[in-house]
């Protein structure tokens, strides 16, 4: 088994796409092409040649440069199969539980409903490589545009068994605003002030802070924490059940 090669690429105002590439077979995998220039150059550049691109869900910022790459390479397209009629150029549809292999690399697919309602993801395990689009961010989680506060739960929950080291490759730079809003609902959490300040200061110096890894998040991140008490009792829901708690910090969330 190959572990894979990851090159991030940041693109648009706050975007990452990933080149992933399997060593021993050349195989190149663009994850959520948000645009078709910027990461073809940087293919270029790495002197890989794209043979596949993954799309974690149907948004434009994640699917916006599958039809250019796919006419310039000859590329293979792979998405949720949930999800298939809005992946531009979709050939190759997975959902949960299948095994998909990149060159010699292979991964689990996870149904992830929540951001979209046919959002996925993938496990490398060799790779300690996790690419989950706009379901778990550093420090946060994907907006419920499609989705109930019980399904992001069980989606999320999905990541929560990961090896602790598996690196989390999110798809944009939100961790900064999403640090605020995490101390603000758990300010006595010791490891969260601790990396809200590490991020502060990656971030004065453009320093991505993506990939962190589950163990990270498990520590930091307010929505894997809805049975922490601390966060329970700030938000005035000491003793709610998890969903009820996870949906009330999403909604806080969304008008902090
Ligand atoms: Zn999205
Ligand atoms: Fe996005």
């Amino acid at each position: 088994m190959s572990r894979l090669d990851v090159h991030q690429i940041p693109v648009l105002n706050d975007n990452y796409v990933y080149l992933a590439h399997c060593p021993e077979t050349g195989a190149t995998a663009v994850v959520d092409p948000a645009v078709a220039g910027p990461v073809m150059d940087a293919a270029k550049a790495k002197g890989w040649d794209i043979t596949h691109i993954l799309n974690t869900h149907h948004h434009g910022d994640h699917t916006g440069g599958n039809l250019e790459i796919k006419q310039a390479t000859g590329c293979t397209i792979v998405g949720p199969r949930a999800d298939a009629a809005r992946i531009p150029g979709i050939d190759v549809e997975v959902g949960d539980g299948d095994s998909y292999t990149l060159g010699n690399a292979k991964a689990v697919v996870y149904d992830v409903p929540g951001h979209t309602r046919g959002h996925i993801a993938f496990w490398f395990e060799g790779s300690d490589a996790l690419f989950c689009g706009d379901t778990l961010f550093a420090m946060g989680c994907g907006r419920l545009f499609e989705g109930t506060p019980a399904q992001m739960v069980n989606s999320l929950d999905k990541f929560k068994s990961l090896p602790p080291e598996t690196r989390v490759f999110c798809a944009h730079e939100y961790t900064q605003a999403n640090g605020r809003f995490a101390l603000s609902v758990e300010p006595d959490n010791a490891d969260l002030v601790q990396r809200v300040q590490d991020v502060d200061a990656a971030r004065a110096k453009n320093i991505p802070t993506v990939p962190s890894t589950i163990g990270i998040e498990l520590a930091t991140n307010p929505f894997l924490r809805a049975d922490s008490a601390d966060l329970q009792k700030t938000i005035g829901m000491m003793g709610k059940d998890y969903v009820t708690v996870f949906a009330e910090t999403r909604q806080l969330k969304d008008n902090f």
